[in-house]
């Protein structure tokens, strides 16, 4: 097996269908981005990125208008669409971040990316991965999310489980993992897995690639899927289809 890079967040994929994440990790076609949702994401992502900054540098304790400047500075015709969702954001991020706070101080890491190395049967898997937020003395992770995710979902909790990795990998400890849902205002901690459960779904990924087996898996990605035709079809000789 050659030597592999694979991103933190396409492992999800595998869990909902395993030959996507085969064609996304080979760079073949992708599957549809919606892109204002893409957008509307990651400029969240940067404004709470920036918020951070500024609150790092300055004295600043007027956290609303901090948002609200960083707000300025970062929007865009996507998120000036929606006014009510981005109040809504705003009010839950102040939140969590007040709550914080009480409880801990200005030592922490935002957008960081982080790579760990594994070894599998002699061979290297190089994962890459950009955490949120790192809470370092409180030693806790933070993954934002947007729109409607059902976090519980447990390739979520795996993914969750590849961040911690990263971090480990990289000398700091994890002891909590929280989704925070920027919506809602849903906040989930992650539960622990043991080492043999989160050993067996990564064997699961590892073992598909070794063998190069990647069996198409029906979901709610198909609909939309460039491979749609091809799945439908497998196996299908033309004789069959009675031309
Ligand atoms: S069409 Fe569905 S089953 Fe086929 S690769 Fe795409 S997501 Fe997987």
């Amino acid at each position: 097996m050659e030597e592999l890079k694979i991103s933190a967040h396409t492992f999800n994929l595998y869990f909902d269908c395993p030959r996507a994440f085969y064609y996304n990790m080979k760079n073949y076609l992708q599957l549809p981005i919606d892109t204002e949702q893409l957008l509307f994401g990651s400029t969240i992502h940067n404004i709470i990125a920036l918020f951070y900054e500024k609150l790092k540098t300055s004295n600043i304790e007027d956290l609303d208008r901090l948002w609200d400047d960083v707000y300025k500075e970062c929007s865009n015709y996507v998120t000036n669409k929606d006014e009510n969702r981005i109040a809504k954001i705003k009010q839950n991020f102040l939140a969590f971040e007040r709550r914080r706070r009480e409880n801990s101080g200005n030592d922490y890491l935002v957008e960081q990316r982080f790579e760990a190395e594994i070894q599998y049967n002699n061979h290297k898997i190089r994962i890459v991965g950009v955490i949120d937020f790192y809470d370092r003395q409180t030693k806790t992770l933070v993954d934002w999310k947007t729109g409607d995710t059902f976090l519980s979902e447990h390739k979520y909790v795996f993914q969750a489980h590849i961040y911690k990795l990263l971090l480990t990998k990289n000398n700091l400890d994890v002891n909590k993992i929280i989704f925070f849902n920027l919506d809602t205002g849903q906040h989930v901690p992650i539960p622990s897995v043991s080492e043999k459960f989160f050993n067996r779904k990564l064997n699961e990924i590892l073992n598909s690639i070794k063998n190069n087996c990647f069996p198409a898996r029906k979901c709610y990605l198909c609909k939309n899927c460039p491979y749609r035709i091809r799945c439908e079809f497998e196996g299908v000789s033309i004789w069959q289809i009675g031309l």
